[in-house]
């Protein structure tokens, strides 16, 4: 059985990027979570208080990024630093969907994941995986569950490092940026038409990681 591609999109907090790392991890694939790379462009663009698109484009285009799966997630190295620890705040989420629908950014960024996705053996989670990064993916997921559910499990995650912020902030935050990438100009947010529609409402990530090995196995009876 050769190696599949697995695209996962959806939107935020539908536990994209937990679920492909289960599965990675239970196949021996590589990982590529697509969100990271979006984030750390736009660290870079508030560190160095770039706000004109065509310089944040630019910048994006002569980044040297590298991207290196360690055990807890996967990690992000941009001109030589590790810059993981500083792409979840919550200032680089409030302006990650303005600085990833740049035409510039997204072709740059498109570019090494294609690169890096279609040798296959490899889950990559992101918004637009199976549209345009790899249409022809071997298996495509829509990963999706209510903007509530989705708010209750990134609030559990962010208040560790942000007690400050309530549920409510959460869910605003998670809503205006599912608009935000879903109504962009260039690759929006949005199911391939060849993808299956997965809603985890009601499953854990285990849960929801072998509904995926089941919808491949579907597809590809010898598969895992
Ligand atoms: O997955 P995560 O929530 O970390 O993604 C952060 C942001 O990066 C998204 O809200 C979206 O604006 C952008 N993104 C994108 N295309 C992808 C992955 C993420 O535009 N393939």
């Amino acid at each position: 059985m050769k190696k599949l591609s697995i695209a996962i999109d959806g939107p935020a907090g539908a536990g994209k990027s937990s679920v492909s790392k289960i599965l990675a991890a239970r196949l021996g694939y590589a990982y590529l979570d697509t969100g990271a790379m979006y984030r750390a462009v736009t660290y870079e663009a508030l560190e160095r208080k770039l706000t004109d698109d065509d310089a944040i484009a630019d910048m994006a285009a002569k980044l040297d990024m590298e991207v290196i799966p360690k055990e807890d997630t996967m990690h992000v190295i941009v001109d030589g630093k590790d810059v993981t620890p500083f792409i979840r705040t919550p200032e680089v989420s409030s302006h990650v969907s303005a600085v990833s629908a740049i035409a510039g950014v997204r072709s740059a960024m498109t570019a090494i994941q294609r690169k890096l996705g279609e040798k296959g053996g490899i889950v990559l989670d992101g918004r637009d995986i199976g549209t345009t990064v790899l249409p022809h993916a071997d298996v495509k997921i829509f990963l999706t569950a209510s903007v509530h559910t989705r708010a209750i499990r990134r609030f559990k995650e962010l208040t560790e490092g942000h007690p400050d912020m309530t549920m409510e902030d959460v869910e605003k935050e998670i809503s205006r940026r599912d608009y935000l990438d879903s109504h962009r100009e260039i690759s929006p947010l949005k199911q391939a038409d060849d993808a299956v529609l997965l809603d985890n409402g009601d499953l854990t990530l285990e849960g929801t990681a072998e509904a995926i090995i089941a919808i491949c196995r579907k597809k590809f009876p010898d598969f895992a």
